[in-house]
């Protein structure tokens, strides 16, 4: 599905990914680790094709289809979704209204028909249920005024609406209750199917007991320096980073 291979990349004329490889086949859950300031988060926006991130050299394969060469929309259409690190507000865009078309669009693309307002409701009330949000937060401003588990039971909602083939999750180190963390775990754990993937960045051990990834990957440096099962996110929590002697990065 995506294949990562020898990828360098930068912000701002800073080099933060160095030689990144990896590669995620279909039904598989990834969980990248690491120190803070290693690289996870720009590993994300590269995938998702933001603005400001350049990737220098290497490939991206989606699908077999070169995914650089794939404008940020189209990346969406084809089923790529990330979620998490700075969930945006839009004031004035209902969170239905913003599902609705985000959906559409999608299904456009597929050459599927757009879903009627009834039927698009009754999936979206159906869903929200899933995320313990109250069905009024669909008719409130994305975001808008939403407290940060809000906002993170918000993201998840999109994702099982927008049931994406390969979801990116970028956990934020902070602020998240065990209530959220539940509702995440869900979430992903429903997506979960043998014809999607998941690559879920987080600081939290305790969130794979709920997600129980097939790899785990330590990211650090720009580069993945280590891969192994769950027991690896295990090890690192005893451990910390230190034993995997990464000179030149902070340890989280
Ligand atoms: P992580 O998510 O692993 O903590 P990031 O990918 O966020 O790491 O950041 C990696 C490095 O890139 C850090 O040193 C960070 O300061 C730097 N960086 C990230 N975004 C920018 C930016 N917009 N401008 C300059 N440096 C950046
Ligand atoms: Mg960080
Ligand atoms: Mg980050």
């Amino acid at each position: 599905m995506l294949s990562i291979k020898d990828l360098y990349a930068r912000v701002e004329e800073k080099e933060i990914l160095k030689g990144l490889t990896l590669d995620v086949k279909p039904g598989e859950v990834h969980a990248i680790m690491g120190p803070n300031g290693s690289g996870k988060s720009t590993l994300t926006h590269v995938l998702s094709g933001r603005e400001g991130y350049d990737v220098t050299s290497g490939e991206i394969s989606y699908y077999g289809q070169d995914l650089l060469e794939m404008e940020p929309e189209d990346r969406a259409r084809e089923g790529i979704f990330l979620a998490f690190q700075y969930p945006v507000e839009i004031p004035g865009v209902s969170n239905i209204q913003f599902l609705r078309t985000a959906m559409n669009s999608i299904r456009k693309h597929r050459g599927e028909e757009e879903l009627d307002a009834a039927t698009f409701l009754k999936l979206a009330r159906q869903k929200i249920g899933m995320v313990n949000l109250d069905p009024e937060f669909l008719k409130r401003g994305v975001n808008e005024g939403f407290s940060g588990g809000e906002k993170k039971r918000n993201e998840i909602l999109q994702m099982l609406m927008l049931e994406p083939k390969l979801a990116l999750l970028d956990e934020t180190d902070s602020g998240l209750d065990i209530d959220a963390l539940q509702v995440v775990a869900n979430g992903v754990n429903a997506l979960r199917s043998p014809d999607r993937a998941v690559v879920l960045v987080t600081h939290y051990q305790r969130l794979l007991n709920y997600i129980v990834p097939d790899y785990v990957h330590v990211l650090a440096n720009g580069r993945i320096v280590k891969s192994g099962g769950r027991e690896l996110a295990l090890e690192l929590e005893e451990k910390g980073y230190g034993w995997l002697n990464l000179d030149d990065d902070k340890v989280a």
